[in-house]
């Protein structure tokens, strides 16, 4: 699992995302959810597509 950093959209906080790894050979795409929640202010944020 690797860290990814994303800024709210709302409060601006910083929140961290786990990124799962796609395949077993490949440390550098990651598979990350595609909506979180803001630990901050609770808002639903989406992750930009890579
Ligand atoms: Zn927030």
């Amino acid at each position: 699992m690797e860290d990814f950093e994303f800024t709210c959209w709302r409060c601006g906080e910083t929140n961290i995302v786990k990124g799962r790894p796609k395949g077993f050979w490949t440390t550098t795409h990651y598979e990350l959810p595609g909506e979180w929640d803001c630990w901050s202010c609770g808002a639903l944020n989406t992750t930009p597509d890579d």
